[in-house]
């Protein structure tokens, strides 16, 4: 391929919504063997809502909505904006937070009302040797196996209830995965959510490979290792945790609303968030480079 033909076919997806933010990402496309894919944000709209509440340990509905939201009030994840929503729909009044903090990956932590209270998945409940009973694993269980994503409050130690959220697909997740396919490819899905959580969602997808409970800073390691199984590989992410990730892959793909960092470490940004881009753009690099080895 010409330089001039490399120029027109980025001017033609910068007309669909993709932007090249690097010229030779073009060729790497070409020969792409795998998509992995971020779930939350990507595959996902990122915009969950409050779907179960499940107290345990005599506490109430409200007493323990109440507490949970005022401990997600200051962090920024999807999950505390679900809580916040809720408790706000609800009608309840919010404590102040002490002593917050964010544990990437995993949880929050804070103080509400004289009380420490932990919130996050079953790795972060027994890494504290906080335990999990087995009716309650069955109970997350089934919970993640709907799609959801499950989390865990304890309150001093003790666990106070299971809490979930519920997010809807991309309306163009499922399509963008059966081009891919068509095109010979590869697809995965890569995410810190509960094993059950991710099949799920594979399966509504029809996604070939799966990598849960998957940390933030474990992430890039993962495409490595993926990489080297598979071939040439991009990544599509919205930057909230995997930037690395976007920096990694052979091919770096950012969701165009995505933060400040995800379009700094992307290769190509679909400004559209039309995930179908990403099979457009595979097609449209093949069109451009079909006569070179
Ligand atoms: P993803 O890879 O899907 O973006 P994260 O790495 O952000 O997921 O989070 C992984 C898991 O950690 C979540 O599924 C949840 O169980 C738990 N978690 C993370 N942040 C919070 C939070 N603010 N409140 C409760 N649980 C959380
Ligand atoms: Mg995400």
């Amino acid at each position: 391929a010409t330089p001039i033909s490399i120029m027109v076919a980025t001017g033609r997806a910068a007309g669909l919504g993709i932007v090249f933010r690097r010229g030779d990402a073009l060729q790497r496309l070409r020969n792409a063997r795998v998509v992995a894919f971020d779930k939350t944000g990507t595959l996902t709209l990122g915009r969950p809502a409050l779907s179960d509440v499940l107290p345990l340990a005599g506490l109430d509905h409200a007493g323990l909505l109440t507490a949970v939201a005022s401990v997600q009030s200051a962090s920024e994840h999807p999950i505390a904006h679900a809580l916040l929503e809720a408790a706000r729909a609800q009608g309840h009044t919010l404590a102040a937070v002490e002593q917050f903090a964010a544990l990437t990956g995993a949880g929050v932590q804070g103080r509400v009302a004289g009380h420490d209270w932990l919130l996050g998945n079953e790795a972060l409940m027994r890494s504290r040797d906080i335990p999990v009973e087995p009716a309650v694993a069955a109970r997350i269980r089934s919970l993640a196996a709907q799609g959801k994503t499950v989390f865990l409050a304890a309150r001093g130690g003790r666990l106070a209830g299971v809490l979930a959220v519920a997010d809807t697909l991309r309306p163009s997740a499922r399509e963008a995965i059966d081009r891919l396919h068509a095109l010979g490819l590869k697809t995965a899905l890569i995410t810190g959510d509960h094993e059950a959580t991710a099949h799920a969602v594979a399966r509504e997808l029809g996604i070939d490979i799966v990598h849960a409970q998957t940390l933030p800073e474990h992430k890039a390691a993962l495409l490595r290792d993926l990489r080297r199984e598979t071939g040439m590989l991009a990544f599509v992410g919205d930057g909230i945790n995997d930037a690395p990730a976007l920096a990694t892959a052979d091919v770096g793909i950012a969701i165009g609303q995505g933060t400040d960092v995800a379009i700094e470490s992307a290769d190509v940004v679909l400004m559209n968030e039309d995930l179908n881009s990403v099979a457009r753009a595979i097609a449209l690099s093949r069109l451009t480079l079909r006569n070179i080895g």
